[in-house]
């Protein structure tokens, strides 16, 4: 392709809309233009390295024996009320664009392909002998994100390989499980990206299993938890480990104290002169369920811990029978306008004991419970003479026990967040360290969740009637491109990996004005092109600067410039991961950049 024919417009400065360099260097390198908040267009030199994700995403799926499919991305109402989640993913904080269609029908715009995928099944998976099956495709997902940025990152709309697999038995399903986590491994490798595949979590819907694969960037809006023996990587909203021990407490009588002015932690511990270890602190949740009813959730924990949301979320979800309800659409600290909705009176908050009195709630509301649900995580369990609230502004008791002072809630959970330094579960001798990684890809485990909502079932060997396994297995390869930037740049722009570059090679031509130059760059750029070697012509009108700062920008892997050594027979070429530039022979050059490409290219 020659530049001078192209779309090709570069910006000198960052644009102010990018907050990280690969979202700076995407919009600056023209291969993207923002239309709308978390809506982007490809542009062309974008669209060739999202078709190289794909092609490559595409063979790796079809060696596992999976089938590519294309689902249709208007999807009716009804299938999600089947599955139960049309109101979750509709209302409140949901992530589903919806429409009503000239009939009155409500439809949605594609997030995800679930209940689609299970619907067919359920039309055409009679027997065992049709199993197990593996159907994926590549596509436009829509999702109207609550906080869309850094670019195709975080996109409403956004290109997305998911794939679903149907089995009769946990075994063949764990068998599509790791040929997934193997194709995925090869898909990030093929891409030129470090990763590492970290424990995930399954949600409420359980499962047996969940890997995400994260590109480890600054950038990443997750956190990794890993040993430095490669033994243990989770996301941070699934790691356990081994909190430190608690230090004996030094308050042997249990008695109320005058603490001013420590609603916090650390000045608890500070006034007292005691560890965080020696409290049990108790945080307040509002919880809201599907069957409508609000509940406000005490959780007790030790005082040096915070609570993992993701995992309070899951144990809440386990409740919602309680109330009537089969999940959970809401989770948050109540603030003081939400406290004045169910509050009968001011909360001593910061202060707040266990036992704190149901009579805080305000009685006779339809859609709220009427109790404290009261929580207690593993950590505060065994606590002794414990240092906690007194429902009284500006007192705490200490040497509280649990059964004498405090009735200790019966619900015992796991909410506590692992940190960087906790010791890990398989080895204590192990500490847990940190790192921000970018979740590419996340492999799952399904079950028969949707299979049983929507009645998908097969007939067994035996001649049962069985809901079908379910495995469902996404990639983001827009974010992919993005991700492969911000882990591949330097202060002058892109360091494609080769097998996504858009262009593997550039031929630039210093001086339109010299036919020598223009002579043997053309004939390069086709010998290059015949031999296979994806290549660029810089021909523009341009100053041979602004030639090769673009190209620099745009990332191409390996620049060709016929400048002053062609008297010599010779032309510059540089290596833009390297730096490195040597004059080469114009007659060894195809060769020359074959084999480096050949070289980069592991299948
Ligand atoms: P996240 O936690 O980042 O929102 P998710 O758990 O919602 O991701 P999945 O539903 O598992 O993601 O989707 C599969 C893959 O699709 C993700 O691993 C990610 O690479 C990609 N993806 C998800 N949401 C977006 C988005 N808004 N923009 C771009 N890619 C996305
Ligand atoms: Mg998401």
């Amino acid at each position: 392709m020659r530049l001078s024919q192209m779309l090709f417009v570069t910006l000198r400065e960052d644009p102010a809309e990018a907050e990280i360099p690969s979202h700076k260097l995407l919009l600056r390198a023209g291969y993207m233009r923002r239309v709308a908040s978390g809506v982007y267009a490809y542009l062309p030199l974008l669209w060739r390295v999202l078709t190289k994700i794909s092609a490559i995403v595409r063979d790796e799926m079809n060696a596992t024996g999976a089938q590519e499919c294309l689902l249709p991305q208007l999807q009716p109402a009804d299938l999600w009320r089947e599955s139960g989640r049309w109101d979750t993913y509709t209302k409140a904080e949901g992530i589903m664009f919806s429409l009503v269609d000239r009939r009155q029908q409500e439809m949605g715009l594609g997030p995800t392909h679930e209940e689609v995928i299970t619907a067919i099944a359920r039309d055409m998976i009679r027997s065992y002998r049709q199993l197990p099956l593996h159907l994926y495709q590549i596509q436009t997902k829509f999702r109207d994100e609550i906080r869309p940025r850094f670019g195709l990152m975080r996109g409403r709309e956004f290109i997305m390989k998911d794939g679903y697999s149907f089995h009769a038995d946990a075994p063949s399903l764990k068998q599509t499980y790791r040929d997934m986590y193997d194709a995925y491994s090869n898909i990030l490798r093929r891409c030129g990206l470090e990763f590492r595949a970290v424990d995930a979590d399954s949600g409420a819907i359980g499962g047996s299993g969940s890997t995400e694969f994260m590109v480890l960037a600054e950038a990443g809006e997750d956190e990794v938890l890993y040993t430095a023996d490669g033994q243990y990587a989770a996301n941070v909203e699934k790691a356990v480990s081994q909190p430190v021990d608690a230090a004996p407490s030094p308050f042997t009588t249990f008695e109320t104290l005058d603490t001013p002015n420590t609603p916090t932690i650390e000045s608890l511990a500070k006034f007292l002169q005691c560890s965080p270890t020696q409290i049990v602190k108790n945080v307040l949740y509002q919880a809201g369920f599907d069957s409508g009813k609000r509940v406000l959730v005490l959780v007790s924990i030790r005082g040096d811990q915070d609570v993992n949301e993701v995992k309070l979320t899951n144990a809440l979800t386990n409740l919602a029978a309680n109330y009537g309800g089969t999940t959970l659409l809401s989770l948050e600290v109540p603030d003081a306008d939400a406290q004045q909705a169910w509050a009968a009176r001011p909360l001593p908050l910061g202060y707040i004991a266990p036992n704190l009195a149901d009579d805080y709630i305000k009685p006779g509301v339809s859609d709220l419970e009427p109790k404290f649900l009261r929580l207690i995580d593993q950590t505060a369990v065994n606590l002794k003479n414990f240092v906690t609230g007194s429902n009284r502004s500006g007192y705490h008791t200490v040497g509280g026990n649990w059964g004498t002072d405090f009735p200790q809630p019966k619900t015992v959970v796991d909410v506590r967040k692992a940190m960087a330094g906790d010791r890990a579960c398989h080895d204590p001798n192990q500490t847990l360290e940190t790192a921000r990684g970018i979740e590419i890809g996340h492999i799952f485990q399904l079950g028969t969740k949707y299979s049983q909502a929507l009645g998908a079932t097969y007939t067994s060997e035996s001649g049962e009637e069985l809901p079908l396994m379910m495995g469902c297995y996404g990639v983001g390869v827009s974010r992919l491109a993005q991700a492969a930037v911000e882990q591949s740049y330097d202060k002058h722009g892109i360091i494609w990996p080769v097998a996504i570059a858009p262009y593997q090679a550039i031929v630039v031509i210093p001086n339109m004005g010299d036919d020598l130059q223009v002579t043997a760059a053309i004939k390069l750029y086709q010998e290059l092109n015949t031999a296979g070697v994806e290549t660029l012509l810089d021909d523009r009108n341009e100053r041979a600067g602004v030639k090769f700062k673009d190209a620099d920008l745009i990332g191409i892997p390996y620049r060709i410039v016929t400048g002053r050594a062609l008297g010599d027979g010779k032309v510059e070429v540089a290596e833009r991961a390297t730096g490195i530039v040597q004059e080469v022979a114009i007659t060894a050059v195809v060769s020359l950049i074959k084999s480096w490409i050949d070289e980069e290219l592991i299948g």
